[in-house]
């Protein structure tokens, strides 16, 4: 091209360049994120997903406000407002007499401190909330990913459904069983975590003789835990039981997630548990897998993001919570003036990432063995810690809702 045709009027016209194409394999809570951010960062972003609509498993997600904040960020907060819960409290109960082992206030606490509300939320609600803020017609249902390779500075993607597709930059965000982690970092099955969640929903007109606050309880006791919080605008309750078992049989499980053996395996427990757990239709059962924390996320120009290279314990309540930040971070490293090569870009993401997730990691599988200590003296040495410094309020939990995964650090 002539220099002179980049002239006009004393300045140079840069000319257009094309911005880079994006693949988004999963339209989970993280990969929908990471689509929204990259598309309002200027990409030319596609999200793949293997199944035929949008859906997510019927339950709720508590989001801290360092997730809360980047969905707030990207406009989704009128949406946010509308359909979630602004829990009061947060209160850690003894699994039999009820005994408060700490409590503390999360809104308007959240917002005064981190200027971003704790929420409750339906994840179906979520979900709908994050794909309202993408065209629909940037989401290819129905498109299984089976294979990937390099095209020169192309990704090529392989659908079950015969579909190709090439892009500058491939982001694998297709959770705990990902085919594009598989691929980049080899198959390894998932390991069963010895616990198991009966997870239920209750209309709230049903228990309104418990009198509870709209807050989020969470009770301990041997062997397991559980939780309850408000979600759907309040007319919901969630709960999530969780029990430990050392194996896990698929079939024999999901034939028996019945409201009666969900009571069987809280036989003994506090009767606002029971009355809970009895007052759902159904219950549904989960099994918790696991995966050691990853040496790398990132190959050439294909990356992971959520539970695709992270999956943890939900005892920080924080898996979901970080596949949104992954995917505001991801944006913000990819939009940077300074981005360069797209492969060293990605590195820089993974590398602000990794740190962060791994420690969550690790602060969650301890806390498996902190909820589920039996009746004791470690039990008692745990309560007392707790009632001496709680560390659940948002005061103690600093590090984590201060952070914002929209902004990148200097340097
Ligand atoms: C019982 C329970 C309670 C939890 N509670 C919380 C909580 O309170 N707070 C919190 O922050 N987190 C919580 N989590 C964790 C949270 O649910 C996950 O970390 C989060 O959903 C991960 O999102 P993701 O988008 O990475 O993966 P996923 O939600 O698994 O999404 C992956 C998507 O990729 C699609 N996909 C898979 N393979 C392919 C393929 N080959 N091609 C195309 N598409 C594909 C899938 O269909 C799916 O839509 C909880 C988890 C459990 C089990």
């Amino acid at each position: 091209m002539f220099i002179g045709a980049l002239l006009r009027y004393g300045r140079v016209v840069m000319p257009p360049v094309a911005p880079l194409s994006i693949a988004v394999i999963g339209a989970g809570l993280g990969g929908l994120t990471a689509a929204v951010a990259l598309r309002r960062a200027g990409f030319d972003v596609q999200v793949f997903e293997q199944a035929p609509e949008l859906t997510e498993v019927g339950g709720g997600i508590n989001m801290g406000p360092n997730a809360a904040r980047v969905l707030y960020r990207l406009e989704l907060g009128d949406a946010l407002d509308r359909e979630a819960v602004r829990p009061a409290s947060t209160h850690q109960r003894r699994w039999q007499d009820g005994r408060t082992l700490q409590r503390a206030p999360l809104n308007p606490r959240c917002e005064e401190l981190y200027g971003a509300p704790h929420l409750t939320v339906h994840r179906a609600d979520l979900l709908a909330i994050i794909a309202s803020g993408f065209a629909p017609e940037r989401v290819q249902l129905g498109h299984r990913l089976v294979g990937l390779e390099g095209k020169g500075d192309r990704i090529a993607a392989r659908f079950e459904n015969g579909a190709r597709v090439t892009a500058d930059i491939l982001v694998g965000a297709d959770g705990i069983n990902s085919t594009v982690r598989a691929v980049l970092l080899g198959e390894e099955p998932a390991r069963f975590a010895g616990c198991v969640a009966y997870r239920g929903l209750v209309p709230t007109e049903r228990i309104t003789d418990l009198d509870l606050e709209l807050g989020s309880q969470s009770w301990v006791g041997p062997g397991g835990h559980f939780v309850h919080y408000f979600v759907s605008r309040g007319q919901l309750l969630n709960f999530v039981g969780w029990t430990e078992h050392d194996t896990w049989n698929r079939e024999d499980w999901t034939d028996r997630a019945t409201i009666a053996r969900a009571l069987a395996a809280f036989e003994g427990w506090h009767p606002q548990i029971r009355r809970i757990i009895a007052a759902a239709d159904t219950c549904f059962i989960w099994a918790l897998f696991d995966r050691e924390p990853l040496p790398r996320w990132s190959l050439g120009r294909v990356t992971l993001l959520g539970d695709a290279c992270h999956p943890m314990y939900p005892f920080m309540g924080q898996g979901a919570a970080q596949a949104i930040e992954d995917g505001a971070t991801l944006a913000a490293c990819l939009a940077a003036v300074d981005a360069g090569d797209p492969a060293q870009t990605l590195r820089r993401y993974e590398e602000l990432r990794r740190p962060r997730v791994t420690h969550l990691q690790e602060l969650s599988r301890a806390n498996k063995t902190r909820f589920h200590l039996p009746d004791g003296p470690a039990q008692q040495a745990r309560d007392a810690e707790w009632a001496r410094a709680g560390d659940r309020s948002p005061e103690a939990l600093r590090w984590l809702y201060e952070f914002d995964a929209t902004v990148l650090p200097r340097g």
